[in-house]
């Protein structure tokens, strides 16, 4: 059994339920599982809320909002806390890639190069991120860990810069069509036992209708157009327990591995 996190940073139900005709793998998924929209009970903060999901404390407990703090850029060392992966680490085998609670984002356990020194912020770095964390979380895969948890960070740079551009369901579909290779064309899925949670760690929507600004307007990359909403996705297959927040993801898998293997 493989219990595999697919994590997809800014991946919104406004973009994908109207587009479910084309968006086929999360269609197929839907089908397959049980799908609903998370309410973010905490402020849609890309750091904070991964942070959260695989700590399971809330943004109090854990202290951590952004991926800087008085200048400095936060490192993983830096946050008081232990992740899922830290506390299964010596009972099972589990993988971790491209978790952007830090820039450049978090890899355990994975050989991995991250793009764009963490913040791709350009369509040559989002299609080499679209690829790389595909090929990878594939080749992870094949070896059948306990736990995978792979995050795609693209989504949420396309939005922030392109939000209302017909662009941004060019996007979905790229990583539809990289959904459908992982989870069905490895085998993963369809099987009576291996567990999938797809997960965002908040949605989108314009820039200025965001309860939170959670970036300047003005950016050195360019004016932005949408910011983050605090509504959230959330897919799982063969998975029981019911998840309502974030940090829901860390005490199923505590659950799952702590309860079968201890
Ligand atoms: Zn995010």
């Amino acid at each position: 059994m493989t219990f595999f996190v697919l994590g997809i940073d800014g991946a919104s139900w406004n973009v994908i339920r109207p587009n479910l005709k084309v968006l086929k793998n999360f269609a197929r998924l839907i089908q397959a599982g049980k799908a609903k929209e998370i309410v973010l009970r905490e402020k849609p903060i890309s750091a904070a809320i991964w942070c959260g999901m695989f700590s399971g404390k809330t943004v109090e407990e854990h202290g951590h909002l952004e991926f800087t703090k008085d200048g400095k850029i936060v490192k993983r060392e830096d946050i008081p806390v232990k992740f899922i992966w830290d506390i299964l680490k010596d009972k099972i085998d589990v993988r971790v890639l491209n978790v952007p609670f830090v820039v450049p984002p978090y890899s355990f356990n994975v050989d991995f190069r991250p793009v764009g020194f963490g913040l791709p912020s350009n369509e040559k770095e989002w299609e080499e991120e679209l690829e790389r964390v595909t090929e990878t979380t594939k080749e992870l895969l094949t070896w059948k860990p306990d736990l995978l948890i792979s995050v795609f960070t693209l989504l949420d740079r396309v939005q922030h810069f392109h939000w209302g551009e017909p662009v941004v369901l060019e996007w979905y579909k790229k990583l539809d069509e990289k959904i459908g290779e992982l989870v069905w064309d490895t085998g993963f899925l369809p099987s009576e036992t291996n567990k999938l949670i797809l997960i965002s760690d908040h949605g989108f929507c314009s820039f200025g209708e965001a309860k939170v600004q959670t970036l300047p307007k003005r950016t050195p990359y360019g004016e932005l157009k949408g910011d983050h909403l605090e509504r959230a996705v959330l897919i799982t297959v063969n998975v029981e327990e019911e998840i309502e927040q974030p940090q829901d993801v860390f005490r199923v898998l505590e659950k799952e591995f702590l309860r079968t293997k201890s």
